[in-house]
């Protein structure tokens, strides 16, 4: 009898009746059913409160909430909610120009795309066009989106079921793993850039336009560059004419401390892709910024791309309160301090918890990842596990979600990536529910 569902019962009904789920087996699982969000913590429906420790999926940057983008959302819907990308809105230049001032170098032009997917989409599409050759470089450990072409770029084994999808002049490379290779920091580098010669040499440098990375690794478990490796890359870049496209759509809008994570690595990339904290998760919207080099060379050629969306004035006034956001609220200086406290807070932990083997952070996108046995480093769930692999991970999960957390768990990797407006306490309060959630991993430890 459908009348003696409780309000959370039926909000999740429909949705099972009537939708599916991103990633997921449709059976089994148990979503939150959010009725309302602020700042760090969402609720569901019968008021239980989650502290959101990933911030969505890294991208509520600004926390929820934040009423000064539902202002500049309406105003731009009162004045005009949709123009075509062949006209223009006082929105469209005004954030153009704020994304030259913030990026640096000559990044200085923005083409406004949908969501991460498609700013990457034309980031490929743009650097084939622009260079005259066809193959893309990539990391294996990465993720760039789910369209084919994207999910071809990116090396997440999420595209493996679609395996027959993969387009082709898609090649990929290892960047080392600091903590399973086991190698000092100097092997780390000089391999991996020499690694990344042979493939260019392999490939034939004339048939390369570019190679596409994050600015620090997400969600393949925050996997950081060997020290100095972009700058090699940006080396090797130039002498071979390839450009370099830096995917900023988890790393970018404060969240690695700086407006970008290629800041971190001091280099300027060709190409820089955005989304996720660019509106804060509010709306929908992305961008591709360009060196004025490579806008230059379409003064008097078609720019062959183009959506119906581009340029939306409704995501373009988001963005553009988003950005003022980061900057008179002091986020981007708050991630850094934040931070370091989340480092100093997180070795604590890592101390009572022998589940622990490895944290990993960059301003706030970090993440623990869980072994079974610290001298072996074997996985608490392997690489790509399967869902019986995950019966471990997933009992962690699920007694952080029964804790008040909200945070991504995948393989054995617990992310903490709080919104940049999290406060000492906040940490505080979602490391002790990770703490309580890791006894359950600690008795799987096996030394
Ligand atoms: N690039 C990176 C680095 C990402 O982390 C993601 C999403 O997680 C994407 C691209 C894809 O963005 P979207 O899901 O908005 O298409």
């Amino acid at each position: 009898d459908t009348t003696t569902l409780s309000e959370t019962q039926e909000v999740l009904q429909d949705s099972f009746d009537h939708t599916v789920f991103a990633w997921s087996k449709q059976k089994g699982i148990s979503p939150i059913a959010v009725k309302s969000a602020k700042g760090v913590y969402m609720y569901d429906y019968d008021d239980k409160r989650y502290i959101d420790f990933s911030s969505g999926l890294m991208n509520v940057n600004i926390g929820h909430g934040n009423q000064r983008i539902t202002e500049a959302v309406v105003k731009q819907m009162q004045e005009v909610s949709y123009v075509t990308p062949y006209c223009v809105t006082k929105v469209r230049g005004e954030l153009g120009k704020k994304l030259a001032e913030i990026c640096p170098g000559d990044l200085n032009k923005a083409f406004f795309t949908l969501c991460g997917a498609t700013s990457n989409e034309a980031a490929i599409k743009l650097a084939r066009l622009y260079t005259g050759r066809h193959k893309i470089l990539s990391r294996y450990q990465s993720y760039h989106g789910a369209t084919y072409g994207t999910l071809s770029v990116g090396g997440d084994p999420r595209k493996l079921p679609d395996d027959s999808q993969q387009a082709p002049n898609f090649v990929h490379i290892d960047i080392p793993y600091r903590y399973r290779w086991n190698h000092d920091e100097e092997s780390m580098l000089n391999d991996s850039v020499a690694q990344l010669e042979r493939v260019i040499a392999y490939e034939g440098p004339g048939n390369i336009a570019a190679i596409m990375l994050e600015g620090e690794s997400g969600t393949s478990g925050c996997l950081q560059y060997p020290v100095g490796y972009l700058a090699a890359v940006r080396k090797i870049c130039d002498k071979h004419g390839i450009l370099i496209i830096i995917d900023e759509v988890m790393s970018g809008f404060g969240r690695t401390g700086k407006w970008f994570g290629f800041e971190n690595h001091g280099i300027v990339p060709d190409m820089v892709t955005m989304a996720k904290g660019i509106t804060s998760g509010y709306i929908p919207f992305g961008c591709l910024m360009v060196t004025d080099k490579i806008a230059a060379r379409y003064d008097d050629t078609v720019l062959a791309t183009g959506m119906t969306y581009a340029a939306h004035p409704v995501g373009c006034a988001a963005a553009l309160e988003t950005l003022k956001i980061y900057e008179d609220e002091n986020l981007i200086e708050n991630a850094v301090e934040m931070g370091k406290y989340m480092d100093a807070q997180a070795a604590i932990l890592m101390e009572k918890h022998p589940s622990i083997g490895d944290f990993r952070n960059t301003g706030l996108l970090g993440c623990f990842e869980l072994v079974k046995n610290r001298t072996t480093k074997e996985p608490m769930a392997p690489f790509n596990a399967r869902p019986e692999e995950m019966a471990v991970m997933s009992k962690v999960a699920a007694r952080i979600k029964e804790l008040g957390m909200y945070t991504f768990v995948r393989w054995s990797y617990v992310f903490v990536a709080p919104p940049l407006c999290v406060t000492k306490e906040q940490i505080d309060e979602g490391l002790a529910i990770i703490s309580e959630a890791l006894k359950i991993a600690d008795e799987y430890v096996n030394q």
